[in-house]
């Protein structure tokens, strides 16, 4: 069998299967294909949840004696919108002015397809590493993310599995490759205030409480100041009010409630629950100071929810790991690349739970777009980075 050396190639298998979540569509079978070249054992578990579609995700290990590296990454990709206005249809891996165009191929197809190619150049030159390498592989990144990375990941545990460290190949770099590993996310925490008023005619607003202006207090007092001034790691936390919501068609009428979603991305000042806490003060305080109707004794009556499940902040201080991969990185493209914790959520924030993990990809520029597309430079940069990384992690 020959190994699946070249990253381009690779890619071209992977784009050709239309994989949008959450549709299995041939990709996990096609890099089943690939990992087998390599002599990997591979398991393709499915997992449900009512209400949810069935999801198919793929664990494949090259085991060896000694230090366990897993990457992390999915095969399931957003959907291509208006087919039409792309250059090259998204499902082709048509290849145009040195880019190879389609769906998944920055993000993530490429980042597999640079990993395996990696790997099967690693095994030609040295053969099998001092250690593990496993393949951590979902159906389910850009859907719901409840049949993907968690499950696969208590799943694999049961099974006795346990990893030294983590890579996941999203694409991470904004403008060229080389350029950020991500070494950390802020957390996330989504809140929903209710105030509750009392219906009534507008001519005679002594006889209503108005929840509106009283919202407006609440979120002001959210709003007023900045919850920290950043860290040496993190960037400011920042609250975004997402809606605003009182659903009142009539002119003549005072409704009896309105309410506001917001969502905190925080760094490292707050965990979870010291976050909540000073968002309940400040809600509290501003309730305290306020009243829905001139005159009126009792302060502004309102609740909170928390919606969802809140993310917390992280931070991978594992030195190997991220002076391994940043000093590929600079030996390959010549540059230092920046430790960063900017950006949205990704499925690290579940792996750090087991392992040190880290991210570093292809140039995230084009992802959920039309055209999204890669050069192919940078396909054969990445698989070089990745390569010696493993050279160097497994030395
Ligand atoms: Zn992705």
């Amino acid at each position: 069998m020959t190994l699946p050396t070249d990253p381009t190639a690779n890619l071209a298998e992977l784009i050709r299967c239309p994989s949008v979540t959450p549709a299995e569509g041939r990709a996990l079978s096609v890099l089943q294909g690939m990992l087998k070249a390599l002599d990997c054992s591979v398991e393709r578990p499915v997992f449900s949840e009512e209400g949810t579609p069935d999801i198919e995700n793929l664990y494949g290990k090259l085991a060896g004696e000694g230090p366990h590296l897993m990457f992390a990454g999915h095969t399931d990709v957003v959907p291509p919108g208006d087919e039409g206005a792309w250059k090259h249809p998204p499902f082709a891996a048509a290849i145009a002015d040195g880019q190879m165009y389609g769906r998944g191929a920055v993000d993530m197809k490429g980042g597999i397809a640079c990993f395996v190619a990696a790997l099967a150049r690693y095994v030609k030159t040295h053969g099998r590493p001092k250690g593990s390498v496993s393949f951590l592989i979902t159906g389910d990144e850009e859907g719901p993310a409840i049949n993907g990375t968690v499950k696969l990941l208590e799943w694999a545990v049961k099974r006795g599995e346990k990893w030294d460290a983590s890579i996941v190949g999203e694409p991470t770099n904004p403008d060229r490759l080389g350029d950020m590993i991500k070494i950390g996310r802020r957390g996330s925490l989504t809140g929903r205030i209710t105030v509750n008023g009392r219906q009534g005619h507008v001519a005679y607003p002594h006889r209503a409480d108005n929840p509106v202006p009283g919202l407006m207090q609440l979120l002001g007092a959210l709003l007023e100041k900045p919850f920290d001034e950043g860290t040496v790691d993190f960037q400011p936390s920042n609250l975004e009010v997402t809606t605003v919501d009182v659903g009142n068609t009539a002119t003549n009428v005072i409704p009896a409630k309105a309410t506001a979603v917001f969502n905190i991305r925080f760094n490292d000042t707050w965990s979870v629950e010291s976050l909540q806490a000073e968002i309940h003060n400040r809600l509290d305080r501003a309730a305290e100071e306020n009243r829905l109707r001139k005159g009126a004794e009792q302060p502004v009556d309102f609740d909170i929810d928390w919606l969802g499940r809140p993310s917390p902040v992280f931070l991978t201080r594992d030195e190997k790991l991220v002076e391994t991969l940043s000093a590929s990185v600079e030996a390959v493209v010549g540059v230092r690349p920046e430790l960063s914790t900017s950006g949205g959520t990704s499925d690290a924030r579940f792996i750090k739970d087991y392992c040190p993990v880290v991210e570093f990809g292809l140039v995230g520029q084009t992802m959920h777009m039309v055209d999204e597309r890669v050069a192919l430079s940078d396909l054969e940069t990445l698989t070089q980075i990745y390569l010696r990384f493993l050279e160097d992690w497994f030395a």
